[in-house]
């Protein structure tokens, strides 16, 4: 598949599918009007972009509809579920900026959920299944051919009745027996192919603890959990549309409540992953120091790395809600964090491969503040004072000494403007018996400083740079994409996705910054002038400041491979 990049995307108008089909059910006086929806994690990992988007999606349209949103952990399956998890997903949900109306958890419903399973079983459309795993998907055969129906399917209501209430009990061991509905070994959707509604399994619940040695199956506890909370509009991704007919088959035979369920494309992102599992694993492994490694497209991830909950709601609106799978170009989301941070981050001045500047004609010992402008769009920031001095670092690639004719940095015999300061001229270079440069010789003009008679003289480029003296060292980790595939799900015969790990997607430098951080507040957003947006990391501290790059200025990954 093709990504979309910015240029094609287009900005939403109207409204999106689900809207309309909102509108309509408002219309036509369905629910009463009401709109509740719910975002159902699985509490087995971090939030990642993906999530966002349903996130965005669910509260945004409940918003939008003067309706609520109910936050929902789906904690069937103990054995991969943790705190952790439940505790890191509020705390994403919330950064993003949305509050949810009731937090509930799937385990709240067990013992309804076995009531209902009961109920089923009573009125002969459940039954309880000996046959093995294999067996059982043996028997389901292929959508073109119907399947087989179990030894056990028509055991009485009795029989049924008396395994189940065993079953909870704790009488059997695991993967004995399972609860199956019975509905139709023979229709084309494998999914109504008598499911399984409940598994023996003895493991211990992270809220239930080990109250409950059967857990529900997703199909038979979402939608009942759904109902059960008056949802209207249960949406979910794609992959779920199969599921429907069974999701609608369990509300009719409960007679409950009959929440409709809507599917989206789920959001694909090149040049990274999104399955919990693979990114469970990058972690587990160490191919990332954390969860929240700045690489990760987790939520957690994208904030240590700078990106704000207005960039992420932007580009979840901006990518709008389709029916069809398809994958966004990264570089939309690095575009929105840019046009978002352009109005926020202040105005700093970094060195991150320093060349010492010497300015032979500026007096030795002597130093003087200067004012700089913290934020071009939005004056209310204010200005801040920098110290200039006679010894100055400049960017290496600011300066070439064989500079062809549209070079309008620094090279022998020309002039820049030091942004905020003078302009100065390069006289010479120093190098050292390897011949490397070392240092540069430049004369300033003194009458070119802002505020004196020659300030607006023109000169073709422009530079940042730090007094020697004053500035402070920082850490700085720069990143790149974790792949270097723009698809590391789709592998060569042999290989994992692991194999597609761009072994250059963290870099740490030691740079320059200019004095003024002194605190270190975790996330505080700056420019870099020139390069691009940094934020504090969790890392810094007042002895060693750490700063992450979130996205350089321009997209420069667009331009390398064209
Ligand atoms: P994984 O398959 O990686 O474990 P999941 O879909 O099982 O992810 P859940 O915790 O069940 O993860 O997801 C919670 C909600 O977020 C679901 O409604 C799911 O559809 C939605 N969601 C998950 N991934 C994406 C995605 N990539 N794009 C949009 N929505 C997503
Ligand atoms: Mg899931």
């Amino acid at each position: 598949m093709e990504a979309k990049n910015t240029s094609e995307t287009t900005p939403k108008v109207g409204l999106n599918f689900i809207e309309a089909i909102i509108e309509e059910d408002i219309r036509n006086g369905k629910n009463d009007g009401k709109v509740y929806t719910r975002f159902p994690p699985e509490p087995n990992g971090y939030l990642h972009i993906g999530h966002a988007k349903s996130i965005c999606l669910n509260f945004g349209i409940a918003k939008k509809y003067h309706g609520k949103t109910n936050l929902r952990f789906d904690d069937t399956n103990p054995v991969k579920e943790d705190v952790e998890y439940v505790d890191s997903i509020k705390e994403d949900i919330q950064w993003l900026g949305f509050q949810w109306h009731a937090e509930y958890y799937a385990s709240d419903y067990f013992e309804q959920l076995y009531q209902w399973a009961i109920q089923l079983i009573e009125e002969g459309k459940a039954y309880v299944d000996d046959s093995t795993q294999e067996e059982i998907s043996r028997q389901r055969g292929v959508p073109t051919a119907p399947g087989i129906e179990s030894p056990y399917r028509n055991r009485s209501v009795s029989e049924n009745l008396d395994l189940f209430q065993r079953m909870r009990q704790g009488e059997f061991p695991d993967g004995s027996r399972v609860l199956r509905a019975k509905i139709d070994m023979a229709s084309p959707n494998m999914h109504m192919r008598d499911p399984i509604m409940y598994r023996i399994l003895h493991a211990e619940h992270h809220r239930t603890g080990n109250q409950w040695c059967i857990y529900p199956m997703y199909d038979y506890a979402h939608g009942q959990s759904d109902s059960i909370e008056g949802i209207t509009h249960s949406i979910c991704t794609l992959e779920f549309e199969v599921h429907r007919p069974l999701y609608d088959w369990f509300c009719k035979a409960l007679r409950i409540h009959h929440p409709q369920q809507i599917e989206f494309a789920r959001l694909n992102i090149n040049y990274t992953v999104m399955s919990k599992r693979k990114l469970l694993q990058l972690v587990q492994e160490k191919h990332v120091r954390a969860w929240d490694d700045p690489r990760m497209p987790t939520i957690c991830g994208l904030r240590r790395r700078g990106y704000t909950p207005e960039s992420i709601r932007n580009f979840a609106e901006t990518i709008g809600v389709a029916k069809r799978d398809n994958v966004i170009d990264i570089s939309l989301l690095e575009f929105c964090v840019r046009e978002d941070l352009n109005k926020k981050a202040l105005r700093t001045m970094a060195v991150l491969d320093p060349l010492k500047l010497i300015i032979d004609n500026y007096p030795e010992g002597q130093s003087e503040m200067l004012q700089a402008v913290n934020n071009p769009e939005n004056k209310n920031e204010g200005v801040r004072s920098l110290p200039f001095s006679r010894e100055l670092w400049i960017e290496r690639s600011d300066f070439m000494e064989d500079a062809p004719k549209d070079f309008f940095r620094l090279t022998v015999g020309k002039e820049v403007r030091l942004k905020y300061a003078y302009i100065i001229k390069c006289e010479s270079v120093e190098k050292d018996a390897e011949g490397k440069i070392t240092a540069i010789h430049c004369t300033y003009d003194p009458q070119t400083r802002s505020g004196m008679p020659d300030s607006s003289r023109k000169v073709k480029g422009t530079i940042h740079w730090l007094s020697a003296a004053h500035c402070k060292t920082a850490e700085v980790r720069l990143f790149d994409r974790l792949f270097y595939v723009p698809n590391p799900d789709e592998v060569e015969e042999g290989k994992t996705f692991l194999d597609y790990l761009n072994p250059d997607s963290l870099q740490i430098i030691n740079a320059f910054v200019e004095p003024m951080f002194i605190n270190t507040n975790h996330l505080a957003h700056y420019q870099f002038e020139r390069i691009g947006y940094f934020c504090i990391d969790k890392d810094s501290s007042a002895e060693k400041l750490v700063f992450n790059k979130t996205v350089s200025l321009k997209d420069t990954w667009t331009k390398h491979n064209k």
